[in-house]
């Protein structure tokens, strides 16, 4: 079983990152499988985890992103993992190996985004708001296209309102997990 979106694994064996697009496919286990369908080696075999945070610093710091596109997946990721834990406990401090990480983590990928693209400027602008720097926010979200308008205008109003923090919206009755979610 693939987790959805997971992307990047470790192997429980040999503890190696890879990308699964990447990985040899030994066999298929269709989900109608019975016992003794397929090798019991196979169905043996540990699923594939999503990362925890750790493994994402660990990732980034092994080069696992070989290039500017892999590293921006994982900075991501890195990111909206902590955002996620933040979000389960809104109280709970985060880890000070985080805490450290972050920052840099932020600016990184901050420089790998592409400000003419429209989303890309609004993450870029999340980026900015999370790290204080309310004036570029600002900035970037001088001029946005109409269909990322209320995302823009949403980040603004925390902006504006000096809220660093990982926001959680209201969308009519639903709440919406997080603003910036796109896949890199
Ligand atoms: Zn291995």
């Amino acid at each position: 079983m693939l987790p959805m979106s997971t992307v990047v694994a470790k192997c429980p064996d040999c503890k190696r990152f890879y990308w699964i697009e990447e990985a040899d496919v030994v066999g298929v286990i269709p989900h109608y499988a019975k016992p003794g369908d397929v090798p019991l080696e196979w169905t043996l075999a540990e699923e594939i985890k999503r990362l925890t945070i750790d493994e994402y610093v660990e990732a980034l710091e092994a080069g696992v992103g070989r290039d500017a596109s892999e590293e921006r997946f994982l900075r991501v990721r890195f990111w909206w993992s902590v955002n996620d834990f933040v979000r389960r406990d809104p109280t709970a401090e985060i880890p000070a190996t985080y805490a450290q990480k972050l920052p840099e983590n932020l600016a990184r990928l901050s420089a790998l985004l592409d400000v003419r693209n429209p989303k890309d400027r609004l993450m870029k602008a999340e980026i900015a708001r999370v790290m204080g720097d309310f004036a570029q926010v600002e900035e970037l979200l001088e001029d946005v296209p109409e269909d990322l308008k209320w995302e823009a205008d949403t980040l603004l109003a925390h902006s504006r309102a000096k809220n660093r923090l990982v926001a959680k919206l209201k969308v009519g009755w639903e709440y919406k997990p997080s603003l910036f979610r796109w896949l890199p």
